[in-house]
């Protein structure tokens, strides 16, 4: 373990994770509709994706406690991968999903939706470096695990989405896909605490958003957050 790589991965992910809340306020939108180009609360036009900081500064004063816990899950998220794989092309390929990662769970929290533009990024980000990584140096059975690891999950959470209940979506199958693929990569260790750990997560996440009232007992609590800790948490234990 490295100290500095650790200190490195958690400053650019914290500072990175700053300038998220305005791409996740513009992506949290009804399936089919335009990225929002306003501001929900002033309604002024937003003037581009990049900000660090709130959406809008009109909500700057509001969602300074939320600003402080994206940059703390982004900081937290990649200090961990770098804790994990140290200074290793892996952790280069990590970092940037990682901040995916937490936008996505941002956008999820928001509106119970996993853009795909957003997780085909994800998936185009990982699974193609990787794939050409293993076949560069020689790792077949490396790609091979992360091949089976996708199948699994996308078998497992498709046979979860369709059973009876407002459980799983679709984008939480895409996502579930991409990540068993990743975990896969990682190492057999890592797919089976990735497969595991988001059910045990989302119970407290559950509990975390009734106490909070950011759910009732009649909304639905979104997976992706729960599946994309859990796949952190699979890497790290992996
Ligand atoms: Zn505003």
């Amino acid at each position: 373990m490295s100290v500095p790589v650790i200190v490195c991965a958690a400053v650019f992910g914290g500072a990175a994770a700053a300038f998220l809340p305005r791409v996740a306020a513009r992506l949290a939108v009804s399936h089919g509709t335009p990225p929002r180009s306003a501001c929900a609360h002033c309604t002024k036009p937003f003037p581009g994706w990049v900000r660090a900081g709130a959406a809008c500064p009109c909500t700057e004063a509001r969602t300074g406690t939320r600003l402080l816990w994206t940059v703390v899950v982004g900081a937290f998220a990649s200090g961990l991968l770098g804790a994990t794989f140290g200074a290793t092309a892996l952790l280069l390929i990590l970092l940037p999903a990682a901040l995916l990662g937490v936008l996505l769970a941002l956008i999820d929290l928001r509106c119970r939706r996993l853009p795909n533009p957003v997780v085909a990024v994800l998936a185009a980000g990982t699974v193609l470096p990787l794939s050409a990584g293993a076949l560069l140096f020689g790792e077949a059975g490396r790609l091979g695990r992360a091949v089976v690891g996708a199948v699994l999950c996308l078998v497992a959470y498709t046979i979860i989405a369709l059973l009876p209940g407002d459980g799983l979506g679709l984008g939480d199958v895409k996502l579930a896909t991409v990540l068993g693929f990743v975990l896969g990569f990682a190492g057999w260790p890592a797919l089976a605490a990735g497969l595991v750990l988001p059910h045990l997560i989302n119970g407290p996440i559950a509990l975390f958003l009734l106490v909070t009232r950011r759910a009732n007992r009649r909304t639905a609590v979104p997976f992706g957050p729960a599946l994309l800790a859990g796949a952190l948490l699979g890497l790290a234990a992996g």
